[in-house]
């Protein structure tokens, strides 16, 4: 490490420890494509291409089953996928009159609504599930790759799943996309939530006969009281959110969905319009599945920013010291308390690190604060709904191109003058089921907040 790296280091330490939201620019950022570095990035193998075409397939395959499962999915036939929204209004409040020509236009990946689940969820935690199904069915002989997966709902199937437990450690939004599709298709299912689980999603998991586990501590606990639990019985099976590949690609198959809908509203992405995105992060699975599947999409004019909490940021912690395995935010003094409940996660995971390491550009810190007053700011201008959590990517934009960091980015990669012609992503994460009186309050306190700063 030269001495200017060190110097990087300090200041950025300071920075999380006085819990000062800040963008951090990532210098092992190679600005190249996904690739398929498999023998490159150490012995161990990394997802290439084909492992998200794999999944892709798989969750086509599905598709049919998971139609006649749940009705909110007839019309897609089956697919899971979010919307692209322009937010016009959002962009005037929060980037300024006549910003587009500065900065170009802004949009909205409609995550929050995802079916199912209600989160970014859906696409990990369902992909994860239905790949242990069908290896499941297909090791006794009652599924192969010809098959009408829709006889998978029938008694010979779902005899076979009912012996079987699928388990997760959760904050509560993966639980809920693992205990629903799970359930759904016979599994027992446990969901072990950490303290930061809301009170709602546990019930709703209740009411459809997922067993939930409460513990007193971290997300981290939940995760580590699971695995074990789940270890001694060769009859259950752990979602492991810390190492998951299958929740990895699953999370990947955004990208190809994304470039689809692009291609719609006739968006272009290339050398001369760059497309930034900004994800909320928690242990960094979702986040990085989706940037691993971007770059490999659109390579290197894809930027790929993370977010998250000044009191929670497992991944910036963790690429700032690559020799740190298992490092965590307690260790520098935070104590892991936000009220972006689905980001509130002390360490990151190494898988999600591993492969961000050479393709994030950066990842910045929000205050719990800024994610109530963006929750306000988008029901006010485009009147849509989001859990805090799914608001921390919205600073993105503003600390790209007003800070130091990000303006030096900008330079550095011969970004600024395409400006005009750049897309900008802001990934909203979860929000469809939040109960309306907890929403009414957000909303409360996002104004309140709003107010204040006039
Ligand atoms: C889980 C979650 C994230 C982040 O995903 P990780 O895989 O934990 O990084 C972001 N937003 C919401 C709403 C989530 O539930």
């Amino acid at each position: 490490m030269t001495a200017s790296d060190s110097n990087e280091q300090a200041s950025a330490l300071a920075c999380l420890q006085a819990k000062t939201p800040f963008l951090w620019i990532n210098p092992g950022h190679e600005n190249g494509d996904g690739g398929d570095r498999g023998s490159e990035a150490s012995n161990q193998a990394q997802p290439g291409a084909a492992d998200i075409r794999q999944a892709e397939q798989r969750l086509q395959r599905f598709a049919p089953l998971l139609a006649q499962l749940f009705p909110e999915l007839a019309a897609s036939g089956g697919v899971i996928e979010s919307e692209l929204i322009a937010v016009p209004h959002l962009q005037q409040a929060l980037l300024g009159e006549g910003s587009a020509a500065l900065a170009g236009r802004l949009w909205i990946k409609g995550d929050y609504a995802l079916p199912i689940a209600g989160s970014i969820k859906a696409r990990g935690g369902i992909h994860e599930v239905l790949e242990f199904a069908e290896r499941l069915a297909t090791e006794q002989g009652i599924l192969s790759l010809q098959s009408d997966y829709r006889q998978l709902a029938e008694p010979q199937a779902r005899g076979l799943f009912g012996n079987y437990t699928v388990a997760v450690g959760s904050t509560g939004n993966l639980g809920l996309s693992i205990g629903v599709i799970a359930s759904a298709l016979g599994f027992k299912a446990v969901v072990h939530m950490s303290a930061d689980a809301k009170e709602w999603k546990k019930d709703r998991l209740r009411k459809r006969g997922v067993q939930v586990v409460e513990h007193p501590g971290d997300y981290e606990k939940a995760v580590e009281a699971g695995r074990n639990e789940a270890q001694a019985d060769p009859y259950s099976y752990f979602v492991d959110d810390e190492h998951s590949l299958s929740l990895f690609l699953g999370y990947a198959v955004a990208a190809s969905r994304l470039q689809r809908q692009l291609q719609q509203k006739g968006i272009v992405v290339d050398a001369q319009h760059p497309l930034f995105v900004y994800l909320p992060c928690g242990v960094g699975g979702a986040p990085a599945g989706v940037s691993f599947g971007l770059k490999q999409v659109f390579g290197t004019h894809v930027h790929c920013f993370f977010a998250e909490p000044v009191a929670s940021p497992c991944v910036l912690l963790r690429m700032l010291y690559p020799d740190r395995p298992g490092i965590s935010v307690y260790d520098i003094g935070l104590d892991n308390h936000t009220d972006a409940d689905g980001l509130a996660v002390p360490v990151a995971s190494e898988l999600a690190v591993a492969a961000m390491r050479p393709l994030l550009s950066g990842v910045f810190t929000v205050e719990d604060d800024a994610l109530f007053r963006h929750l306000y700011q988008l029901q006010v201008c485009e009147g849509i709904k989001i859990e805090p959590s799914a608001a921390a990517g919205f600073s993105g934009p503003q600390m790209l191109l007003q800070s130091k960091s990000g303006r030096a980015y900008l330079e550095q990669n011969l970004l600024a003058p395409l400006m005009a012609q750049a897309t900008h992503l802001l990934w909203t994460t979860g929000g469809l089921f939040v109960p309306e009186p907890e929403y009414a309050g957000f909303v409360a306190r996002g104004k309140q907040l709003m107010e204040a700063k006039v």
